[in-house]
């Protein structure tokens, strides 16, 4: 019996950051959105859209 739940863990199976484990819709956004494994919390976060924090444009 090799059927260990474990073993059946994959990349993508957890969030990268917080390293929560990721329910089956926010796998599901995951495969949609084709990025990293986050959960919706750290998923927002890492939104490139939503990387509007007014930051002050850098010397470039
Ligand atoms: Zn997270």
């Amino acid at each position: 019996m090799d059927l260990e739940e474990h073993t059946l863990e994959t990349v993508g199976d957890t969030c990268e950051v917080c390293g929560v484990r990721l329910t089956t819709a926010e796998q599901q956004a995951v495969l949609e959105s084709g990025g990293p494994a986050l959960c919706t919390v750290h998923a927002a976060e890492e939104l490139p859209d939503a990387a509007e924090d007014a930051a002050p444009s850098p010397a470039e």
